[in-house]
């Protein structure tokens, strides 16, 4: 039978339009074309598959070091010693090493390149206008004596090195080049002022607390000159460290004697090595028990804590700590720490979990803090590997989240009321400091051990991290509110205007939070529920951890892998979603219903009848009703054709019928009675980013079902395809994407029929009468207030 004639020429046209369409743009774009164009060729150091190569090397630094912190001057001395072992096949004339500290010189080019967005951002700061601490961070990063001051660069036999400082870099000229396989020792001497961090600290600082308290709380990082990492795709790192991008270091042991006040606690990197110096009897019997505790042990209590504040210790106590294999080195003290810690094992590797704060973060912080850490811990291993260090930490402090080979700092503490002393916390400050906590503990994971180049692509560490930071919160409790991983969380910003794509450099990125975490973190979310499915993205992205730890990857060794190890080409998905600003924007255009034809003359005819008694009326013909017509007045004038239609069924039609139907074999007129409903269904791609269809089809019977396709379904036509659905029952509704989970930036047209958004509308008094001067000038003049007392 017929089709509907006007479907049919609908469909022709359409097909037309698209030929010619893209014919004349001239080229095609291929969405799913490789990315070999893009990604570096394969090598013996980085095979195809995405893993370490036969030929993989890089390079390794241990370093001896001592360091004293000054608590009146704020300031550290140090001195020390680096081993660098050129594991590489190359012969090396000079070393670098990182200054990174001189990013705080008054003259340091994060000072002098900032600028400013736009003059209206900057004025109005939102609806918050410029900060006291803008000003004061714009008046003091000028005048703050910041940057290592480095002295006495030698070798092991004392002879000087000659070296030169390029800002936050220094170059070491070796005597005779390092051959391959060859190891150098060199020592030097430097000091640093420590910024204090809420007026120019960034990832480290020291904390001052209110006028009465005169303890501060340093969370100290980028303390010593730590060498540049020199690997195979990019020679030594020259990106100097203008703020943003973060820090691409070597692996090596660290053995590390720290001198500070005796009254100080100290959380560090590493593992303490004589406890029997620094800590009580009764802080070692404590920490004993909490290897084995079900819950974190307080090894300084806040009593103990708000004695220690009380003193000032005039002499030092050293703390010795030994770090294997980490690629760096952090530390914070104060004596205002309490400290509590809880024991786990992770696979075989028995594990210190531990939290230092001040009386200021509590209750929040020993309620929440060291489970957060052994939550972590316990989730990142699911999706990688087991966590390989003695210890992991949480220090409360003024950074509010930056991580450190098993140490990290955390904001976030309740408020105290001024009057009562009352303590409360809102919803956000409870769950932003688990979300940090975790966050920053799982940095140990991405880049701490899967070493990636920090400096280089900021989204390999925070958006990793930030996936699996969602999947830890998702863990913690039901209905957690967290903040990136939900594909329905990323769509304003990629509605939104100036991206860059994720593969953009750390420093070059804009819009840092959304770009480098939350979408590269989204992506790998749809990735595991709906591109791959959670079995083989699990398995995979397992593999990449597995393969990488304690080893440097790039972008193309996790893009690979990931195909490697799930056994599908995702080019399509890394091009879409980490190479271009596109978006995730489905349209279902429109729908025509076919149904198969009986080619029966009788049933055919009626059908077309029926519809067309089905079409409206003509206003005309409405109008004309009750006229009397001339055949009315003299019916001699009708005939054969007044009595019968245009769908009248002859007897020629019959013959016909029962002709073509002896020649039809068996199956062919079973398809005739199939029954079956046919939709031709069309999509725009109007975002551009191509994506798997999740169609929901909701039957006549209130039946509804799920068929999800694969994006290969855009190979031909990127921009716009059409779709055959066949269906039992008459289709009475179709939905693309209707949990959300593509990161559709336009839901109001993924339906058919289209859906109504709900939406409330305020209304406002209209505001009568401005100023009143008049007024104004004889208002009282108020009595100033007395000063509020101090609560202790
Ligand atoms: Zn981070």
């Amino acid at each position: 039978m017929m089709m509907n004639m006007k479907h049919l020429a609908r469909l022709v046209a359409l097909t037309l339009a698209l030929s010619t369409g893209a014919q004349a743009a001239g080229q095609f774009d291929d969405k799913f074309r490789q990315l070999d164009e893009l990604l570096p060729t394969p090598s013996a150091t980085r095979s195809a598959s995405g893993a370490p190569g036969h030929a993989y090397w890089q390079q390794r630094a241990d370093y001896t070091l001592r360091a004293t912190l000054d608590e009146n001057k704020r300031a550290i001395t140090g001195a020390g010693s680096i081993t660098y072992h050129n594991n590489s096949p190359d012969t090396l004339a000079y070393l670098w090493v990182q200054l990174d500290q001189n990013m705080f010189r008054g003259d340091s080019d994060n000072r002098t390149i900032s600028t400013i967005p736009t003059r209206d951002a900057w004025q109005k700061g939102g609806a918050e206008g410029v900060k006291f601490d803008a000003i004061r961070f714009a008046f003091e990063s000028r005048s703050f004596e910041g940057g290592i001051q480095v002295a006495n660069v030698k070798d092991a036999a004392g002879r000087p090195l000659h070296y030169v400082v390029n800002k936050t870099m220094m170059r070491i000229d070796l005597p005779q080049p390092m051959k391959p396989g060859a190891r150098f020792s060199f020592a030097l001497e430097w000091k640093f002022n420590i910024p204090e961090a809420s007026v120019l600290g960034r990832r480290m600082g020291y904390e001052r607390f209110d006028k009465e308290d005169k303890n501060d709380l340093f969370e100290v990082a980028q303390w010593f000159p730590r060498m540049a990492a020199y690997y195979d795709v990019k020679g030594w790192q020259n990106k100097q460290y203008l703020g943003d991008g973060e820090f691409t270091l070597e692996f090596g042991d660290y053995d590390v004697a720290l001198t500070v006040p005796a009254d100080h606690i100290v959380a560090s990197t590493g593992e303490l090595q004589n406890p029997g110096e620094v800590l009580t009897a009764a802080q070692r019997e404590r920490l004993a028990k909490a290897r084995t505790a079900k819950a974190p042990v307080v090894i300084v209590t806040q009593a103990e804590a708000e004695a220690a504040e009380k003193g000032r210790a005039a002499n030092m106590k050293t703390w010795r700590f030994k770090a294997k294999n980490v690629r760096d080195f952090a530390f914070a003290s104060s004596r205002k720490f309490i400290w509590d810690a809880q024991g786990l094992r992770s696979g075989d590797n028995a594990v210190m979990a531990m939290s230092y704060y001040p009386k200021e973060g509590n209750p929040l912080w020993q309620k929440y803090s060291t489970q957060a850490v052994v939550h972590t811990i316990e989730q990142y291993s699911k999706y990688s590997f087991d966590y390989p260090y003695p210890t992991a930490i949480s220090v409360n402090g003024p950074i509010g989240g930056m991580e450190y080979p098993m140490i990290s700092f955390n904001g976030g503490r309740p408020t105290k009321d001024k009057k009562t002393g009352e303590k409360t916390y809102s919803k956000s400050t409870k769950y932003g400091l688990i979300s940090v906590i975790i966050h920053e503990v799982g940095h140990n994971y991405y880049p701490m051990i899967v070493n990636s180049d920090e400096r280089q692509w900021t989204w390999m560490d925070e958006g990793l991290n930030s996936f699996l930071q969602f999947l830890a919160e998702e863990a913690w409790e039901e209905n957690y509110p967290a903040r990136r991983g939900e594909p329905r969380d990323i769509t304003d910003y990629m509605r939104s205007k100036n991206q860059t794509p994720v593969m953009t450099n750390s420093e070059s990125v804009l819009q840092r939070g959304p770009n480098a975490y939350g979408k590269p973190a989204t992506a790998l979310n749809i990735l595991r529920e709906t591109v791959l499915g959670r079995e083989l993205f699990d398995f995979a992205f397992k593999e990449y951890g597995r393969r990488w730890k304690f080893k440097r990857p790039t972008p193309a060794d996790l893009f690979r892998t990931m195909e490697d190890a799930s056994g599908t080409d995702l080019d399509w998905f890394w091009r879409g979603w980490f190479y271009t600003t596109d978006a995730v924007d489905v349209s279902v255009d429109g729908i025509s219903e076919y149904t198969i034809s009986s080619q029966n003359p009788e049933l055919e005819q009626a059908w077309r009848r029926k519809l067309r008694d089905a079409e409206p009326m003509s206003l005309t013909d409405q109008r004309n009703k009750g006229l009397v017509r001339r055949v009315d007045a003299h019916p001699e004038l009708k005939d054969f054709y007044n009595e019968h239609d245009d769908f009248t069924v002859t007897n020629a039609d019959r013959n016909k019928y029962r002709e073509t139907q002896d020649k039809l074999e068996d199956w062919e007129k079973a398809l005739l009675s199939s029954g079956k409903h046919l939709y031709l269904v069309d999509f725009t791609n109007v975002g551009g980013l191509v994506t798997p269809l999740v169609l929901e089809i909701q039957l006549a019977s209130g039946k509804k079902y799920i068929e999800r396709i694969p994006a290969e379904v855009w190979r031909y036509s990127p921009s716009k395809i059409t779709k055959l659905i066949v269906t039992d029952e008459p289709m009475t509704g179709l939905t693309q994407d209707p949990y959300w989970e593509t990161a559709d930036i336009n839901v109001d047209n993924n339906a058919w029929p289209r859906k109504l958004t709900p939406s409330r509308l305020e209304l406002f008094k209209t505001e009568r009468g401005g100023n009143d001067m008049m007024k104004d000038f004889n208002a009282p003049l108020k009595k100033p207030e007395a000063a509020p007392k101090a609560v202790q």
